[in-house]
């Protein structure tokens, strides 16, 4: 699944990166006056991480001169600092109001921002041995800081006082709702609670901290450490050369020269999956691949789940909360777990019952060709692949040869000028982390307005979280005057020969265009306040912009210009085009069920309460319970699930892509009911009611500004061609 990073002020509201990454991050952010406390900047060599961003572009992160070892004393004093301005807005004598209570919150801890947003990009794309030290210290730190915040009562009474007082009916709407959003974060993270229940918070919180990063270390470890060495030609049967050429550019970075590699990340092991012929070396790589965290050990994550769990169960019922799910869900747009479970459920027969068709047609086939086998789950995208081919005459290589990575970027960009009047001009003149990565302006294309940066951040390396996700290094704000977005899209591809073109698969490309559906909910963002800025939005609401996105790939304009073959630059032909669209449902219950079953398996863990969880155990009495069919698996297994456990920002939250895609399905409905994907009208009010309010408004307000009426289930249903019978 793709992710983002949403951030926001203050850690109880934000945290993380999303996808497989989570790094918990902390979100302040730089006003138009320098470092307000002084005394506390007293090491000279953190200076780089706490100074204002120079450069050009209103400034940009200095990432060409990051130290890891400055990390820790730069967080200390980003944190010290933020104390000291959130104490002198809780002791302020004169009377609480919206200007000198949330307007100081939303001013303060612009350094500390800075600091966390390249902690965050070092934690998920630069992580190594001497980081990872860092990470395990201050994780705990950082967690007890944010709730020094939350529990300062001083601080929370000012707070309450704004949210009570009858001025703020005289407020704006969008400071009306930052009101509203401050007080219900603090309450929700204990602002509330008698003295001895606030430190036990605080304790289960730093512990919590201290897990995920645990957690997502391990992950992280096995991804690393694990990988498939092939060594004969025998043993890449069946694989096509841009498989061959990503394995053996992964054997060059390994130095093992003569011999080709399988990392032990996705966009390593579900080509092989799919593509070799050897079905003994498909078990070990998906074994490999499922079991990441479960391999007894070091690195073992199931005893550090049950603690999660507990901890995270308790702190629920301290809270004043049912369960944890009960917690995450309340701001919401689903608001109860029970709402979530009841669309998983709707979707989950319809996916099971197409699974049970898919597996016959597989077995048919599989006997056909004189092999006597039952389906297993390694055989599942093999065999797929080969029906797919039968079936619909599509073969994943041949449309590949049309999905040149540079080439869909340009295809992405030119949607963004399309749907939002965005140009994008590639830019040198700022400091990168890596030299994979690359820098584009955008500006609007009528007026010359700077819109933004866009960061990208493209090819899998050690020490990159696997998976892709959006993260804004700077949000878009006006609030002491104009500060302009800066957002960065990473991904997984496999490099390939240098010099050559890197051809995706349907699904990357599809991947591409979903983080970029991210990238562009930040660039858009028109807003007053940071903490309400372009993604920071309700988690189950936050995949909607980008999975609606994905929609614009299989656009006829884009692919007859943008798909283009990397050898001839002929356009894709319609001919295979109508066959993708033909077969745009196949193996539908495949990826429904994989994901729904992670999602329910999300939900039901944190909806158990206080008990002691083993999570294989757990996992297959729910599975079996749930009548999960035998020939696939969860897409995350628990022990490696890191939405869920690297962090709170997922957790009881997986559910929130279905949610969203509700949305997704319904919204694109209105393109084709009006004059296409391109209909200026409707782009207009997506990007209105949409894509720019950020979280000023209630999402479930903001859509029926955009559709004139709540979303329809229906449309979902047709999108991924389970029958509409039944739903609303
Ligand atoms: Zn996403």
């Amino acid at each position: 699944m793709r992710d983002l990073i949403t951030r926001s002020r203050l850690m109880l509201f934000a945290t993380a990166l999303i996808c497989y990454g989570i790094a918990t991050s902390v979100h302040t952010t730089s006003g138009m006056n320098p470092p307000a406390n002084q005394s506390v900047i007293t090491d000279a060599s953190t200076a780089a991480l706490l100074a204002k961003w120079a450069g050009p572009y209103s400034g940009v992160p200095p990432f060409d001169s990051v130290k890891v070892a400055e990390f820790k004393p730069a967080l200390e004093a980003g944190m010290a600092e933020n104390l000291a301005e959130v104490q002198r807005i809780a002791s302020n004598t004169a009377a609480p109001n919206f200007e000198n209570t949330i307007e100081a919150l939303e001013r303060a801890g612009r350094t500390l921002d800075r600091v966390t947003t390249i902690y965050g990009v070092w934690g998920s794309t630069m992580n190594g041995p001497e980081f990872q030290v860092v990470q395990r210290e201050m994780a705990p730190k950082l967690a007890a800081f944010s709730d020094q915040i939350t529990q300062n009562e001083a601080l929370f009474r000012r707070i309450e006082a704004v949210y009570n007082s009858p001025e703020k009916a005289r407020l704006t709407p969008e400071q009306q709702r930052l009101t509203w959003r401050y007080y219900t974060n603090f309450v929700r993270a204990g602002a509330r609670l008698e003295k001895d229940a606030k430190a036990r918070l605080s304790e289960i919180n730093q512990k919590l901290a201290g897990l995920y990063t645990r957690f997502s270390q391990n992950v992280l470890a096995e991804e690393t450490d694990q990988f498939l060495v092939l060594k004969t030609e025998e043993e890449l049967a069946g694989l096509p050369q841009s498989v061959r050429d990503g394995a053996t550019a992964a054997a060059a970075a390994k130095k093992m020269p003569g011999t080709w590699v399988i990392m032990n990340t996705r966009s390593s092991v579900d080509p092989f999956l799919t593509y070799s012929d050897r079905r003994d070396l498909r078990e070990k790589a998906w074994r490999m691949f499922v079991n990441r965290g479960d391999n007894g050990g070091e690195h073992d994550n199931n005893a550090i789940i049950t603690e999660i769990l507990q901890l995270r169960a308790e702190r629920a019922k301290l809270l004043g909360y049912q369960t944890h799910a009960h917690w995450r869900l309340e701001n919401a747009m689903a608001k109860t777990p029970e709402r979530a479970v009841e669309l998983m459920e709707a979707v989950w027969k319809p996916a099971v019952a197409r699974v049970h068709e898919e597996v016959a047609d597989m077995q048919a086939l599989a006997r056909k060709e004189g092999a006597n086998i039952k389906i297993e789950p390694w055989d599942y995208r093999y065999y797929a692949e080969k029906v797919r081919k039968a079936r619909y005459d599509l073969d994943q290589n041949e449309v590949k040869q049309y999905l040149q990575l540079e080439k869909l970027r340009e295809g992405m960009f030119w949607v963004a000028g399309e749907l939002f009047g965005f140009n994008f001009t590639p830019v040198t003149n700022v400091p990168v982390y890596h030299p994979d990565v690359r820098v584009w302006e955008v500006t609007d294309k009528k007026t010359k307005r700077h819109i933004g940066l866009w960061y990208f951040d493209p090819y899998a390396r050690s020490g990159k979280r696997s998976g892709a996700w959006m993260n804004a290094y700077r949000s878009q704000e006006r609030f002491d005057g104009e500060v302009t977005t800066i957002v960065s899209n990473n991904a997984n591809f496999v490099k390939g020969q240098p010099g050559e073109p890197v051809l995706i698969s349907w699904d990357d490309a599809e991947t591409l265009f979903h983080e970029f559906g991210h990238a562009l909910h930040g660039l858009n963002s028109n807003v007053r306040y940071p903490s309400l800025s372009g993604t920071a939005v309700a988690r189950d609401y936050v995949e909607f912009p980008s999975q609606l996105m994905e929609h614009w790939l299989s656009t006829p304009q884009v692919l007859q210009r943008f798909a283009v073959h990397y050898k001839t630059g002929k356009p894709i032909p319609q001919a295979l085009v109508d066959r993708i669209n033909r077969a745009s449902t196949f193996n539908e219950g495949f990826a429904t069920t994989e994901y729904l079953s992670a999602a329910l398996i999300d939900m039901k863990m944190h909806l158990a309460g206080a008990q002691k969880i083993d999570p294989d155990a757990f996992e297959k009495k729910t599975l079996a319970d749930l009548g999960m069919p035998d020939e696939l698996v969860m897409r995350h297994r628990t022990p490696h699930f890191l939405h869920v456990f690297a962090g709170d920002s997922y957790s009881a939250g997986y559910y929130s892509y279905l949610w969203s895609d509700v949305l997704t399905a319904d919204a694109f409905g209105a393109f084709v009911e009006a004059g296409g994907p391109y209909d200026r009208a409707v782009a207009e009010r997506l990007r209105k009611h949409i894509f720019s309010v950020g979280n000023t408004i209630d999402p479930a307000e903001a859509y029926r500004g955009f559709r004139g009426r709540d979303a329809r289930t229906e449309a979902l249903m047709r999108k991924r061609g389970f029958p509409t019978t039944g739903s609303k």
